[in-house]
C-alpha cells in the first residue's frame, strides 16, 4: 500500500483541496510571497496571514531520480522528480512516464492527481508541446 499523506492543522485545508483535484499554492496576503509546505505565517516575513491561491498547474523539472527498486506499493521503474511550480515553490512528485530514463532537467511538466485509497497525492506528467 503505498503511504498517503497525514494532514496536520496547518496543512489540512491544502491536503483537502489536493482530494478535491486541486492543487493550491499558499501565499502570504503580507508580502505577496508564495511558499510550500503550507504553514499558518509566512517564512518571509512572519505574518499569520496565508491565503491559498489556486496553481496554475505547470512547473519544470529541476531533479530527479529514477528508482529500479521500489519499495512495497511501487512498480518499478518510477520516477521521483522536484519541479519548481509556475508560482515558484519546489514540490516533490512521481513523475509520470512510459520511459524514465529519457527523463531531462527543464523539462516542462504539468500537475495531475494519483488516487490512493480516500485520498489523491499530487504527481506531474510531461507536458508535451502542443498539448
Ligand atoms: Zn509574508
Amino acid at each position: 500500500m503505498k503511504p498517503v499523506p497525514l494532514p496536520t492543522p496547518d496543512t489540512q485545508e491544502w491536503f483537502d483541496r489536493i482530494d478535491a483535484g486541486e492543487l493550491t499554492v499558499p501565499r502570504c496576503t503580507a508580502c505577496a510571497s508564495f511558499f510550500l509546505h503550507p504553514r499558518s505565517s509566512c517564512p518571509r516575513c512572519g505574518a499569520r496571514a496565508v491565503e491559498l491561491i489556486p496553481a496554475a498547474g505547470t512547473g519544470v523539472l529541476l531533479s530527479f531520480v529514477v528508482n529500479h527498486r521500489a519499495p512495497a506499493g511501487f512498480e518499478a521503474p518510477y520516477a521521483l522528480g522536484v519541479v519548481a511550480l509556475a508560482e515558484g515553490p519546489r514540490l516533490t512528485g512521481i513523475v509520470r512516464t512510459d520511459a524514465p530514463d529519457r527523463l531531462e532537467v527543464d523539462a516542462p511538466v504539468r500537475v495531475a492527481f494519483e488516487e490512493r485509497g480516500e485520498r489523491r497525492v499530487v504527481c506531474f506528467e510531461l507536458k508535451e508541446a502542443g498539448r
